[in-house]
């Protein structure tokens, strides 16, 4: 049943006299709950009729209406059902109407007794807005129009036209509403003597009972604006640490920014930020604001493992606040935290969390030193609590941006490799291919050629494709390495075996050719550990380091192999040449991928510029270093690199060998203290 219309017009409409007012809802509750003490407090049995818009608001009032409907059985209320409301007869008449009915709007109170009168008939002045002013904590500030008074003329009036509403609702009881009508003179013009609200009862009391209601309400609205300006002064300290930190990417100026902004916006003596994963023994204090002058903190370490508050915080994952570090049990109980509270003047403490997926990734610590406790409240936990989101999020945007430019750089890197590939294949595969195919054409399109000339072309044809197959290994071998595509086998292995099988393999190759090296000379103490790699590997770079010292010392310079073990156990092997040395800037370039100090179109010696980063990538595999050194230009160089000894054999005063070195190019030389070896080599 739903009855559009309202109580209101109806009244205006039969009572034109009456002119209605506005009334905030804090004043009608205040009202409200002085005419139902008048209730209470009365020996008489009035008639009331109390309509609420709706059922929630007539459960905050449902005990005083239970209390009211035992001082009367003429008690009515009426409201839209949200849950369980509905019409029925318990201590007092219960009337449900549709949350589409007129009434739903309206808020009504009467009060009809031998003694007094007393109404108010309000409907809300802008029923859409009810929702979104309760949301807003705003209640208190809806506004209502309509009429409340005291007159018995208005109030038989309103009596009837409530009556007759709840006797629609409720047809069953009829014969309850014509007692009423009977009891409380409705429905006839009352008398005149009876027209005042207040006969023979002291309105006092009332009055007394409405202001002590007003004033509630005021204190009310006023703690209602406390918390919303408090709540826009925390969002606007948020917003502007949100923007200040999200216009960096560096996680440094995220934590400065953050540290400043949170120590000004709380007002503390000290505000830290500093990162911590939940396993680690310190950390160090990356950003620090000072708000007074107390000793600063920057820098310093921090202990975490052996602080109870941190290992609070990691268990919790959420805040922990010590309000007064001089009397909290959990400093008492930790020397680590008294010395830290004494130390850095401490008083009141507070540690949040930086989260990132549930895992600490950082903290943020506010600290007011003096005497004087600082209770955290809740607002300022809040606050803290959602910066410290904010700086995870930023925290985690920053190191996302990082990795994206290290990706973005090693993408760069490997298109300069492929252009470097495209230029030295342009130029490194297909010169000798022409050069290749060049003899192969003479050779068979001459058939008279001298036997002489003819062995020059076939040896010229077989020497650059050779070169070509170097390069494709070459290339075929970094890209295994880098890409981790290699199965190491590291075993026990004396380091003069691999010598030697290196020395013997470009001795090999110095044989076949024209070219002439230098004098290599090998200086190994015999007491040697074991070095602990992989053979095949070692003799690799041994090769390569020998190779490169050969090709750029002249013949009758002179090649170097030393080796001693170093502080770590490590041995470090030396290969220095007396050659065309290397400037000091060019030192590190040398093991980049296609350097060649001519340059990869210009260059006389052969290679590919891809040896030295094939060396560096096998070296760095075992857990050693390589580098360069010399003095310069023609002043020689000199080529190091550490292997890992065995262990297990290192104090042997005489190492036996445990295993050989398979050499890649199949050959094994015999042990020697000093080796030579001299040839051609083109
Ligand atoms: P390449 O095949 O060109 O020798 P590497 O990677 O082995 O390639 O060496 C890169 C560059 O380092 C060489 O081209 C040369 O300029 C320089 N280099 C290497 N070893 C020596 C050395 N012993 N003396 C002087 N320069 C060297």
């Amino acid at each position: 049943m739903s009855i559009p219309t309202s109580v209101l017009e109806d009244l205006l409409q039969a009572m034109p006299q009456l002119r209605p007012q506005i009334y905030f809802k804090s004043s009608l509750t205040a009202l409200s709950h002085a005419m139902e003490d008048q209730i209470l407090a009365g020996a008489d049995r009035a008639l009331v009729v109390a309509c609420f818009q709706r059922e929630r608001f007539y459960r905050q009032e449902a005990h005083r209406y239970r209390r009211i409907g035992t001082t009367t059985d003429q008690l009515y209320v009426l409201a839209a059902p949200e849950t369980e409301f509905k019409s029925g007869s318990d201590v007092h008449e219960t009337v449900a109407f549709e949350p589409s009915d007129g009434l739903a709007n309206e808020w009504h109170l009467l009060v009809l007794a031998e003694q007094y009168a007393c109404c108010l008939v309000c409907r809300e002045s802008n029923s859409n807005g009810i929702a979104d002013s309760e949301l807003n904590g705003m209640d208190q500030a809806r506004r209502f129009e309509g009429i409340w008074t005291f007159d018995r003329l208005v109030c038989t009036k309103v009596g009837e036209l409530l009556l007759e509403r709840v006797r629609i609702y409720r047809p069953e009881l009829d014969a309850k509403i014509d007692r009423a009508f009977h009891t409380y003179n409705l429905g006839v013009k009352p008398d005149s003597d009876a027209l005042g609200g207040f006969q023979n009862v002291d309105p006092g009391p009332f009055a007394q009972r409405l202001v002590t209601y007003l004033q509630a309400g005021q204190h009310k609205l006023l703690k209602t604006y406390r918390s919303i300006a408090a709540q826009e002064r925390r969002e606007r300290s948020i917003n502007s640490i949100t923007t200040a930190i999200r216009q960096s990417l560096n996680p440094a100026d995220i934590f400065q920014v953050a540290v400043r902004e949170l120590g000004q916006a709380l007002d503390v003596c000290r505000c830290l930020i500093y990162r911590c994963k939940e396993s680690d023994a310190t950390a160090t204090i990356d950003r620090e604001y000072l708000g007074a002058s107390v000793p600063s903190l920057a820098g310093q370490t921090w202990p975490l493992q052996d602080n109870p508050l941190f290992r609070e915080v990691v268990e919790a994952l959420a805040p922990v606040a010590v309000e007064n570090a001089l009397t909290d049990r959990r400093i008492a109980n930790s020397k680590t935290l008294q010395t830290l509270m004494q130390e850095w003047q401490i008083g009141s403490w507070l540690m949040v969390p930086v989260l990132y997926k549930n895992q600490v990734v950082g903290m943020v610590e506010l600290h007011q030193c003096g005497c004087d406790p600082r209770v955290w409240d809740a607002e300022e936990l809040t606050l803290v609590d959602a910066i410290a989101t904010q700086v995870g999020v930023a925290l985690i945007q920053a190191e996302a941006y990082a990795n994206l430019e290290g990706l973005n750089q090693q993408l760069e890197a490997l298109d300069r490799t492929r252009s470097n590939l495209i230029a030295i294949a342009g130029h490194e595969l297909r010169t000798p291919l022409s050069t290749i195919q060049v003899c192969l054409e003479s050779l068979s399109s001459d058939p008279d050629m001298p036997a002489e000339l003819r062995q020059v072309m076939l040896s010229t044809a077989l020497d650059d494709a050779e070169r070509m197959r170097t390069l494709v290994q070459d290339f075929l071998t970094l890209s295994r390495l880098e890409s981790g595509r290699v199965e190491w086998n590291p075993e026990p292995l004396p380091l003069l075996e691999c010598v030697e099988l290196a020395l013997s393999s470009i001795r090999t190759r110095a044989n076949s050719s024209s070219h002439e090296v230098p004098e290599i000379s090998t200086h190994l103490p015999d007491n040697l550990p074991l070095v602990r790699a992989d053979g095949e590997w070692l003799v690799e770079v041994l090769s390569k380091l020998l190779d490169n010292a050969c090709k750029f010392t002249p013949a009758d310079g002179e090649v170097k192999v030393e080796a001693q073990l170093n502080r770590d156990r490590f041995i470090q092997v030396s290969i220095s040449d007396t050659g065309r040395g290397i400037p000091s800037d060019r030192l590190e370039a040398v093991f980049d991928r296609f350097y060649q100090e001519e340059g990869a179109l210009r260059r006389s010696t052969g290679g590919t510029g891809l040896g030295l980063a094939i060396c560096r990538q096998i070296v760095h595999a075992w857990g050693g270093t390589i580098w360069a050194t010399s003095e310069g230009k023609n002043q020689g160089s000199q080529f190091h690199f550490t292997i890992p000894t065995d262990a297990s054999v290192s104090d042997s005063p005489s190492p036996s060998p445990k295993s050989t070195p398979k050499s890649r190019r199949g050959n094994r030389s015999s042990r020697g203290q000093r080796h030579q070896a001299s040839g051609k080599r083109k």
